[in-house]
């Protein structure tokens, strides 16, 4: 019987191992040894845990045991304090790197692959933190510390040892001598490795199929900054090049909460789950969307954006108005009325018993219009939800829950052929105070978890400003150790900095290092994780837009803030100030949203 040792003996070697090549030919081999010393229910369970997967995405179990829970257990197992296991953890920034630090050598590992799937299977059952604490420490205290390392890191679903599922997929590939589009295709239809492999050795790939109720990879649109590069990027030709004709669907972006669902099973009745672009199932946070597909004629998959919407207008609420709904598990009537929401479809990815992903856009459009005429208009849902009362064994509906509101839209897509008619579209959306527009190659399949060229989104940046940092934060996992996350401040009145926002990405892991030897240096307070520094150095950030919000001293808050530069060419002196925030924040089309309303998730 395999062991996790054998696991974690190959993540640690696949840590250290930069070489796509070597770490896939080195993952292929452990694969197939255990195949052919354990057989291919070992194997499957070997690459589910090598993928950082304790259960299969298939799979609705949890461990539900987060954080708190598992540096308790360390410090129960180790023996180690808290502030030995805080240092060790602020070292590596990762739960499972510091408990090795401080493992007890003494230990023996003999735990097997089956025995770490039975811990798992009854912590997902466990009735008490206590008795889940139970197993993760009953599993620990038989672990060394190299298997310690990657249990926790198993458990906290991240093993960090830059290997992709991908390439444990082409590694089954390899090892079991099967197609490698054979071995993808099934773990998307089932959306479970372990299952992939033990079909991937026994020959039958083939017969993997779709299962609702496990989200599929959402694709994706990559960046474009005008028209014509948008034209360039999909015929191929030079940005100047007037005969180039497109074949694009075009539709607006529109900003809520990109949402997959999955509904009209007929061997499940009236179920309707919805999944966030991470894979969340967010079903409970939109009840009229699971009323309104509820009686879904065929199973299908829908891909669209949940909106808040103004049925008196029948246009989309800002994205602020949405968010006070993001992460809600209980949905009262009062939240109904206040931001009535809509799934706003655009793509169909499953129909009857058809996956329609290797279909070309233009013909998943076709089938989506045809679902959208049968169903759309009984895709209803009141506006409050429907009380029921009981009136002996009867049960009836208290009062009108008011007029039915259609809850499902179809977007609007047109074809378009030029840089000009995209220029055209992009500007109607923005006075629709859509962000921009979508463009679709109308001959793309749908590639899940894709971010590739075959859509682009444009979006022209809302402004730009220089800002100066004032704060500074450590960051997590890679960035441990480095002052990584920017607190940043435009100018007031008198020259003073008044904090604007919070950002991390966009710079450089030279920047970053650099960044943090100065900041270090010019710190004025030291609060442990957060400092605030020498207002000195000036940033130039981009964001999508701009919220009236208390939290900071300018008044405002920018959204979605990412870093273009550095601009230590710029004196402090010259950075932008609040009246430029503030006509910034007036030029918004959709400005009417104060952050206040949204509560945090
Ligand atoms: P981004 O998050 O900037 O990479 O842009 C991709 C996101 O745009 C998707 O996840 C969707 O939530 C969103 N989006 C908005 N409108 C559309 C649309 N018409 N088609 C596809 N994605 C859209």
């Amino acid at each position: 019987m395999a062991g996790f040792a054998e696991v974690a003996k190959l993540a640690e070697m696949l840590a250290k191992e930069p070489g796509r090549l070597k770490k896939r030919a080195a993952i292929a081999e452990a694969i197939a040894t255990v195949h052919a010393e354990s057989g291919s229910e070992d194997a499957g369970q070997f690459c589910l845990y090598l993928a950082g997967q304790p259960f299969a995405e298939a799979d609705p179990r949890r461990l539900n045991a987060g954080g708190a829970l598992l540096s308790k257990a360390v410090k129960e197992v180790s023996g180690a304090s808290d502030s030995l296991l805080t240092a060790a953890y602020r070292r590596h920034g990762d739960l499972g790197a510091a408990a090795a630090d401080l493992w007890p050598e003494k230990m023996h590992g003999q735990l097997t692959l089956v025995e770490v799937d039975e811990a798992f299977a009854a912590m997902a059952v466990a009735r008490s933190t206590a008795a889940r604490a139970a197993l993760v420490e009953g599993l620990l205290r038989r672990a060394t510390a190299l298997e310690a390392k990657y249990l926790l890191k198993l458990m906290l679903g991240d093993m960090r040892i830059g290997v992709k599922q991908s390439l444990i997929e082409e590694a089954i590939a390899v090892a079991a001598t099967a197609e490698l589009t054979a071995v993808r295709n099934a773990v998307m239809l089932q959306a479970d490795l372990a299952q992939a492999v033990r079909m991937a050795f026994a020959g039958t790939l083939d017969e993997a199929r779709m299962r609702l109720f496990h989200p599929l990879g959402f694709m994706l649109a990559s960046p474009v900054e005008s028209p014509e590069e948008a034209v360039a990027r999909f015929t191929g030709k030079p940005e100047l090049d007037e005969s180039a004709v497109v074949h694009a669907l075009l539709e607006d972006k529109f900003d809520g909460m990109r949402a997959q669902v999955h509904c009209g099973d007929p061997s499940q009745p009236g179920r309707v789950a919805i999944y966030s672009r991470n894979r969340e199932d967010i079903t409970e946070s939109y009840p009229e969307i699971v009323e309104a597909l509820r009686h879904a004629p065929t199973p299908m998959i829908l891909d669209g954006e949940i909106l808040g919407w103004d049925f008196a207008t029948d246009k989309a609420l800002p994205f602020a108005r949405l968010g006070q709904r993001i992460g809600r598990k209980r949905v009262d009537d009062a939240m109904r009325r206040q931001i009535p929401v809509v799934l706003m479809a655009f793509d169909l990815l499953f129909e009857g018993d058809q996956l329609l992903i290797p279909l070309p856009l233009r013909d998943r459009r076709a089938r989506l219009e045809q679902v959208f005429a049968r169903l759309g208009a009984s895709a209803v849902a009141p506006l409050e939800a429907v009380k029921t009362v009981s009136q002996g064994n009867l049960f009836a509906a208290a009062e009108p829950p008011g007029a039915s509101l259609p809850r499902l839209q179809l977007s609007r897509a047109q074809m378009v052929e030029s840089a000009e008619q995209i220029d055209l579209a992009y500007a109607e959306a923005r006075g629709r105070a859509n962000e921009g527009v979508m463009l679709k190659a109308a001959g793309s399949t749908y590639q899940p978890g894709r971010r590739g060229l075959a859509w682009v989104k444009l979006k022209r940046e809302l402004a730009t400003l220089d800002v100066v940092i004032t704060g500074a934060e450590f960051g997590h996992g890679r960035r441990a150790g480095l002052l990584s996350d920017y607190t940043f401040a435009v100018r007031g009145d008198g020259g003073e900095p008044l904090n604007v926002g919070k950002a991390y990405s966009g710079v450089t892991d030279a920047e970053i290092a650099e960044l943090t030897e100065w900041l270090k240096e010019h710190t004025l307070e030291d609060h442990g994780h957060f400092r605030t520094v020498e207002p000195l150095r000036v940033l130039e950030v981009a964001f999508n837009n701009v919220m009236r919000s208390d939290r900071h001293a300018s008044g405002f808050a920018l959204r979605f803030p990412r870093i273009l530069k550095i601009r230590d060419d710029k004196p402090v002196e010259q950075i932008d100030t609040l009246e430029a925030v503030e006509a910034i924040f007036q030029s918004q089309p959709d400005k009417d949203v104060d952050e206040s309303e949204v509560s945090p998730p």
